[in-house]
């Protein structure tokens, strides 16, 4: 071997490699690589033929996604789920993935907003058609079926107002009327809530939120139980490049390995904050699923166990858009940010941002007045969220 003086520099930097050690690093590699190499024709084909197993192009999968997505799908009891770029992306793909022109798709009337976006003015661009439906009324939900009917999306826990979907009525309804039941564990987490395991075909997480935790990645996840269906999801995903990054997919699976103590931690703070809003002068009424006073109270418990989460709605004695900025203002401490599940406490305005679209009357009619807020609690001491709420309410 030449020592390398005679070496160009291109072929010095191409062979200078690390040694292969013989322990193991204890985090996961970040693995950018968009490509991989294979030995052989003949091993690609099995690759692709599912003979052998490696990765060829990032797009349809690398490491760091697929070991988030076993991560996600060992608390989800599911097999075979995909992590894909945002929550939104999860959402779509399943249903773009699933279903075609002259299909019906009946969702829950509480849904995200980008859901109900995508239902209401997109899926009819490709000849999809949509109607909503209250899925704490599983009569109401069963009134909306068609025989177009393909796929029937809901969430567990209703934003902001909290309400509880009858979980048991409409997977017994999807059932009887041999429909897809996607559901959205966004707000539950797998934790609350095993949507496989109670009989529904599809899970979705918007990653983003409470199993990364810390508001610094966006990413989605979906798992279905029958595998012709994951199929179709993840082709779909994979045609329209619906990629995770690998650095996201890293900063997910770090979060994952606190996710089940910032969940305990958070329900605690939530349980705590919510007794203390509901005894307030300035609040009107408090929505905890936790709380008896809440509608849904024993339909949450017994679905969750007990498990009732980290959000709380509250409204203000004053239900005016002024009195609701004034405790923003005041309480600086609270990022007023539309998101949920980061580490820290954030406050949403849904008639400014998640309801902004309603008319005030359409908001009305869901019970979200202009001094209606959702907390999505975070971690801290209990003692500084409190005394951060005791300021912004005394300004109302
Ligand atoms: C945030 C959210 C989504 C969308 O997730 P993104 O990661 O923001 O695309 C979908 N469903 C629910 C219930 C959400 O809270």
């Amino acid at each position: 071997m030449s020592d390398g003086r005679n070496e160009k520099p291109a072929t010095l930097v191409r062979r200078a490699a690390l040694r292969e050690g013989v322990s193991r690093p204890v985090a996961t590699p970040i693995q950018p690589s968009v490509v991989y190499a294979s030995p052989s024709i003949q091993t690609l084909h099995a690759q692709y033929e599912g003979g052998a197993y490696g990765y060829t192009y990032a797009r349809e999968g690398h490491p760091n996604a697929e070991l988030l997505a076993r991560k996600i799908d060992a608390m989800e009891g599911a097999e075979g789920g995909l992590v894909l770029g945002s929550g939104m992306a999860a959402v779509s793909a399943t249903i773009l993935g699933l279903l075609g022109q002259g299909d019906h798709i009946l969702g829950g009337n509480q849904l995200y907003g980008r859901s109900l976006r995508l239902m209401h003015q997109d899926l009819a661009r490709f000849g999809i058609e949509t109607s909503v439906a209250d899925p704490t009324d599983v009569e109401a939900m069963r009134a909306a079926l068609t025989p177009k009917t393909k796929m029937i999306l809901v969430e567990v826990i209703s934003n902001p107002t909290l309400r509880v979907a009858d979980m048991e009525g409409i997977v017994a309804l999807a059932k009887e009327a041999g429909v897809i039941l996607a559901v959205d564990n966004t707000f539950t987490t797998p934790l609350g809530y095993k949507p496989l395991d109670a009989g529904a075909d599809i899970t979705i997480h918007s990653v983003t939120k409470l199993l990364a935790g810390h508001s610094d990645v966006t990413l989605g996840y979906v798992a279905a139980q029958d595998p012709d269906n994951m199929r179709a999801i993840y082709d779909f995903a994979v045609t329209v490049g619906m990629t995770p990054a690998p650095q996201e997919c890293w900063l997910a699976e770090r979060g994952l390995y606190t996710f089940p103590l910032r969940l305990e931690k958070a329900q605690e703070n939530a349980t705590a904050l919510a007794d203390w809003l509901a005894e307030h002068p300035k609040v009107a009424r408090v929505l905890y699923p936790g709380r008896a006073d809440h509608p849904d109270h024993s339909r949450a418990a017994a679905l969750t166990g007990g498990v009732y989460g980290n959000m709380v709605s509250f409204e203000l004695i004053d239900p005016t858009e002024a009195a609701a900025d004034r405790m923003i203002q005041a309480a600086p401490d609270l990022p007023f940010a539309p998101t949920l599940g980061d580490v820290g406490t954030t406050l949403s305005h849904p008639a400014s941002s998640s309801h902004r679209g309603l008319t005030s009357e359409g908001r009305a009619a869901l019970g979200i007045s202009d001094g209606f807020f959702r907390v999505s609690v975070g971690i801290e001491p209990i003692e500084l969220l409190i005394a951060d709420f005791e300021t912004g309410l005394a300004a109302v």
